[in-house]
């Protein structure tokens, strides 16, 4: 088990009280610290992502949007809800570049599943399009590295954070080498389409009173069947914990034991599938701080095997 991260995912900055702060990196940290797991896992620094890493998924021009729009100092919104600060782009570039160096541990043997503790998060970041805290899309980035950069035929993207990955689902719309499958509450944030005819995305929407025996039935019902049909050599996780009980950004209640549930039984399908090389995690949403850290430790738990 590896844990990429890196400092300049401290220096995305926002408006004092944003949820989404540096802080919850560090609630991550200090968890896996109290739990005894930061000495059986190792940790590596990310690598920024290249040009062509980016352009893989995003569009020219937004690309260029971005570029020159860093304050030199404070913070400013770049759109609704998107802040940024003069360190962005750095934090941006490294989180997405977390991705490709997950890929290439997975796919080189080095470990099994890797857990990229990383910020901005990128599941609402479209092809076009900064969205609900996102700028790049980072399990895209990743996706498409596998895909175009490391002979990989088929992936899956499981994203179970609370809001629906409007973003990955809007980049891989016409991919049928990537099977999408997501649980998030519904109706609910982003407000875009989860019902496009494709045989390749799998939307589970959880009604705003969810549990986890509902979750738990979503993913067994619909995404497990979709991973043995599909047959991914890796999986990659959109790992959002928003949808904890103590979380304010929702109202489904799931709980420790369900991220460590779900993570378990994924990396069981890796176990029993030799076909698939292993799992990509990538930080999204979680904005309770001792709940994040908590559910962080369950999933890298579940993800371990510990
Ligand atoms: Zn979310």
């Amino acid at each position: 088990m590896i844990i990429i991260s890196h400092p300049s995912c401290l220096e995305h900055l926002s408006p004092e009280g944003h949820p989404e702060c540096p802080e919850r990196i560090e609630a991550i940290r200090n968890q896996l610290i109290a739990s005894g797991l930061e000495f059986v896992i190792s940790e590596r620094d990310a690598q920024p992502a290249t040009d062509a890493q980016l352009h893989a998924v995003h569009d020219k021009e937004y690309l260029t949007s971005l570029e020159g729009m860093p304050p030199s100092r404070g913070v400013r919104t770049f759109a609704d809800d998107i802040w940024m600060s003069p360190h962005t782009l750095t934090a941006a570039r490294h989180a997405a570049g977390a991705g490709p160096q997950a890929v290439d541990l997975v796919l080189q043997g080095t470990t099994k599943a890797v857990f990229c503790n990383v910020r901005p998060p990128g599941h609402h970041a479209e092809r076009a399009r900064a969205m609900g805290f996102c700028f790049y899309n980072n399990i895209a980035i990743a996706a498409r590295y596998a895909l175009d950069q490391a002979g990989i035929n088929r992936v899956a993207i499981l994203d179970f954070d609370v809001h629906h990955g409007n973003g990955t689902q809007d980049i891989f719309l016409d991919e049928p080498r990537v099977l999408f499958c997501s649980t998030f509450q519904h109706p609910f944030y982003p407000h875009t389409d989860t019902q496009p005819d494709r045989p390749y995305i799998v939307n589970a929407p959880l009604a705003a009173t969810a549990k986890g025996t509902e979750f738990r039935r979503a993913v067994e019902q619909a995404w497990l069947p979709a991973l043995e049909n599909f047959a991914p050599q890796i999986l990659f996780i959109s790992a959002g914990f928003d949808a904890h009980l103590l979380d304010d950004m929702s109202s489904v209640s799931l709980v420790e034991q369900d991220y460590q549930w779900v993570s378990a039984t994924l990396r069981d399908y890796v176990d029993t599938h030799p076909d698939c090389k292993g799992i990509v995690s990538m930080l999204e949403g979680g904005y309770d701080l001792p709940a994040l850290g908590r559910s962080v430790v369950a999933h890298i738990k579940g993800l371990a095997k510990l």
